[in-house]
């Protein structure tokens, strides 16, 4: 079983690149250049001093001994959350800016949700002296000022999209719709594992930093280099495909993978895609995807808002299908309190992304000497306000 993707594009039955035939040449563009963009000496160079002095890296692999004896298992807490900027997101743009200059692009486009990516690619673009348009639905402009402001501060345009739902997805059609216009000198930035063929791998790549680490840090702290468990929360699946990436073959580690049910996997109100989800066509990849009989995409609903996304990449979707990972999904009542827990057993407020995957105790019980490596993906400083709603503080 291979779980790397094959040469069309593919992880088994999921990914491939369905868009529309204008878009075309921008994505066979990328397609035929990212590897050998990737693996120039000059790229890498520049890739790895930028992740050490800009974001901060290599993020510790902290032993979280409180939370070790509660549980009564071995947890290290990979602290993504630690990077400039505040998540693993900066790992994917920092790399994607740097394949936009190798490919003589001067303008750069992205959408965004919750922000969070919007954030990160300005920041980018602004080290990099880069033009830069983030798309957004005019219900999140509205929703998420705090990290609109951030973008404006950046120096980046941010555009409504006024159209469908006014949200996520609307934003996407909007950034492709730029970029069928502006083929020769943009780039557009994808935030997560998914999109068409190359983005899913390449994110996944520019992510495997993390499990990259992992490998070395645990090799020193325990002397050996593979964990009896990787565990990373879901949205698009970018930190996960990164968290995983180096141990996707190595069948003495397991694999989990934890989505956000919302109120209840069967509430109507959740993100639980790959239990929800069918077959379907989202953002230019075949993947799970939750819908309605008749192929709309559901609304998906969670308290946090980067992983409110009705889609999964597609190589989570091979995950799934194929059993190499197991699934959960936990609810906005489970994540809250997790998070509230590591921020008064660790001293760590953790995004509540994260705390989902914290959350992994309530349903899955480890042996005491496993060794449980869990992503935590970003920090708090973002959900204030929805912890301090939350919980009354
Ligand atoms: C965006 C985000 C996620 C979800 O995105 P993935 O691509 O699934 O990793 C998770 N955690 C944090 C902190 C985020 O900002």
């Amino acid at each position: 079983m291979s779980y790397q993707v094959n040469e069309n594009g593919y992880y088994g039955d999921f990914g491939g690149a369905y868009i529309p035939e204008m878009l075309y040449p921008n994505v066979e563009e990328l397609r035929l250049a990212y590897l050998n963009i990737m693996n120039e000496p000059s790229f890498k160079q520049e890739f790895d001093q930028l992740l050490k002095d800009y974001v901060g890296r290599p993020s510790p692999l902290y032993y979280a001994m409180r939370l070790s004896e509660k549980y009564n298992t071995k947890v290290y807490l990979k602290r993504e959350d630690l990077n400039h900027t505040g998540a693993h997101k900066v790992n994917n743009t920092i790399g994607q800016i740097l394949v936009a200059k190798k490919l003589g692009k001067n303008r750069i486009i992205a959408e965004t949700g919750a922000g969070q990516h919007g954030v990160a690619t300005a920041t980018v673009c602004a080290l990099m002296g880069i033009e830069c348009i983030v798309y957004m639905g005019e219900i999140d402009i509205k929703r998420q000022a705090p990290n609109v402001a951030r973008m404006k501060m950046l120096g980046a345009e941010v555009r409504p999209a006024k159209s469908g739902s006014k949200t996520l997805k609307d934003a996407t059609n909007e950034a492709i719709r730029d970029w069928i216009n502006n083929p020769v000198d943009t780039h557009y930035i994808i935030g997560s594992a998914i999109g068409p063929h190359p983005y899913p791998d390449m994110v996944t790549r520019f992510q495997s930093i993390i499990s990259e680490e992992i490998k070395w840090q645990l090799r020193e702290k325990e002397g050996r280099e593979n964990p009896d468990y990787v565990i990373a929360c879901i949205g698009g699946g970018s930190n996960a495909a990164g968290t995983y990436y180096h141990f996707l073959d190595e069948s003495t580690v397991g694999i989990i993978a934890v989505e956000a049910a919302g109120k209840g996997v069967n509430s109507g109100e959740s993100a639980a895609t790959s239990q929800l989800g069918k077959e379907g066509i989202i953002h230019g990849c075949k993947t799970l995807l939750m819908q309605t009989a008749d192929g709309q995409i559901t609304e998906p609903y969670s308290i946090s808002a980067g992983l409110d996304y009705p889609g999964v990449g597609p190589l989570h979707s091979h995950l799934y299908k194929t059993g190499r990972a197991e699934f959960f999904s936990v609810t906005d009542d489970d994540a809250m309190a997790a998070g509230l827990e590591l921020s008064q057993l660790e001293g760590i407020i953790p995004a509540i992304e994260s705390s989902h995957a914290l959350a992994i105790f309530n349903d899955k019980k480890f042996q005491p000497d496993d060794i449980v490596v869990i992503s935590l993906s970003g920090r708090g400083d973002k959900d204030l306000n929805t912890y301090i709603d939350y919980f009354k503080l």
